[in-house]
């Protein structure tokens, strides 16, 4: 009764949606566990280009179940989007199921992340303003309205009026915008709630469930290892948890269902917004890596900081999530660098770290250490089978699986379904 965790293991953009997309053809459920509509996932099915940021990717397959689990934060409007985009190019999204857990994403959270990120000015964190940072501050702080509470409509006014009227005197005084008024929302979000009421369920029992019967589960992770709130390079981290741990939180089951977790890793890094990077390459190479990969950012359109793969860090996300294998993704990427380097190691005054460093000071100041490797110049997009690859890029797939210590068991080599390689085992 196998469950598979799929989450990324870098700062994000991994291209997920393209792994996630391949492995969900043999699942039976899809769960969607944290963030909310950040993600940003980019998938060519079917030769269309699909962009969902907050819908589980398995939506594209008919016999699967996509499950929006307790904790994601959901715009309903957004999602009400998504699946009116989704029945437009034939895909029929009946399937999905949302949390009675949930959080919503209120207006509230969407004013109050612009004039907080405004107000913060070169310290601001460069966030989606979408509203998910606010929707998970007040999760833990207890006034978060969920999903259920959209069905209770006393319950709704009620948590309302005590949670905007702090929220309109900071609207108000604090940075001179408007109140919002009570009524408006519960309007909205009523009517929100009669269109989303056949989606809704009791989705920890669902994949219970599941489980039980022996389907496939997949637990689908969005941003990265390096932006988890504990564990990532904080306080330029996503406001939600993105480790394995939290997939089985969020899904409400127990570990021992657990028998796979994929980690995966683009053949480089990228990272999106403030925070240190140490492998990031602010010359023609990091401008070559934007320009090859099209490092420019699916929500945000912002163009991706680059530079090259750090084994440190993917050891690191090796331990913290438990990873059994490895994704490789855009390896075609790196065709036509005469060099390539890879950090094995971080120098930081005088000392050398295998890790990432356990302080934050320290890993600002992190110089990476490189090896390196002959580049190949073939365009390798034709490539089905690990021999098919020039043995310089054999090389750099070894040295990756020999430094992260898990083994390579897909590789990406373009952005379309078949051009995967699966690593026979
Ligand atoms: P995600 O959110 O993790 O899916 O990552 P992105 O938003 O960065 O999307 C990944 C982009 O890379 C999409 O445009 C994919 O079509 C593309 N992509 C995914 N895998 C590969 C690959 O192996 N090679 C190339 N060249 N492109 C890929």
């Amino acid at each position: 009764m196998p469950a598979t965790v799929v989450l990324g293991t870098q700062w994000g953009d991994e291209g997920k949606g393209k792994a996630v997309d391949y492995l969900a053809d043999g699942m039976d459920l899809v769960v969607r566990y944290q963030g909310g509509n950040n993600a940003g996932h980019t998938i060519i099915a079917e030769g269309r280009l699909l962009k969902l940021q907050l819908i589980p990717s398995g939506v594209l397959y008919p016999h699967i179940t996509s499950v929006i689990a307790d904790g994601v934060v959901v715009d309903p409007q957004v999602l009400l989007d998504e699946m009116t985009q989704l029945s437009e190019a034939g895909i029929d999204p009946s399937g999905l199921r949302v949390s009675l857990n949930a959080h919503l994403i209120m207006p509230y959270h969407l004013e109050l992340e612009k004039v907080t990120q405004r107000f913060l000015g070169k310290n601001a964190l460069g966030t989606t303003k979408r509203g998910i940072g606010p929707a998970y501050a007040d999760r833990a702080a207890r006034v978060g309205i969920r999903v259920q509470d959209l069905y209770d409509e006393a319950i709704l006014r009620e948590k309302l009026d005590v949670v905007l009227w702090e929220k309109n005197q900071v609207l108000t005084k604090i940075y001179n915008r408007m109140a919002m008024p009570a009524e408006r929302i519960v309007e909205d979000y009523l009517a929100y709630a009669e269109r989303l009421r056949p989606y809704v369920a009791d989705t920890g029992k669902l994949i219970d469930d599941a489980l039980r019967e022996g389907r496939h589960v997949m637990l689908e992770g969005a941003q990265g290892t390096m932006l988890d709130l504990d564990h990532g390079t904080y306080p330029f981290v996503t406001s939600s948890t993105p480790v394995t741990g939290y997939a089985l939180a969020s899904a409400g089951v127990g570990p021992h269902h657990v028998d796979r977790v994929v980690g995966i890793t683009k053949a480089y890094v990228t990272r999106v917004g403030a925070g240190p990077f140490p492998t990031e390459d602010t010359g023609e190479a990091g401008e070559q890596l934007g320009e090859r990969g099209h490092e420019f950012g699916t929500v945000t359109g912002r163009k991706r900081r680059c530079g090259w793969f750090d084994a440190a860090v993917l050891r690191y996300a090796a331990r913290l999530n438990g990873l059994s294998e490895l994704c490789l993704t855009k390896l075609d990427v790196l065709s036509g660098f005469p060099t390539l380097q890879v950090c094995t190691a971080y120098r930081v005054g005088g000392e050398t770290w295998d890790d990432v460093p356990p302080n934050q000071t320290l890993f600002h100041r992190a110089e990476p250490v490189y090896e390196e490797l002959p580049g190949w110049e073939e365009d390798i997009g034709e490539a089905r089978a690990l021999e098919d690859l020039p043995k310089e890029a054999q090389r750099y797939v070894e040295l990756l699986e020999d430094l992260g210590g898990v083994p390579v068991t897909m590789i990406g080599v373009g952005p379309a379904r078949e051009q995967t390689i699966v690593v026979a085992g």
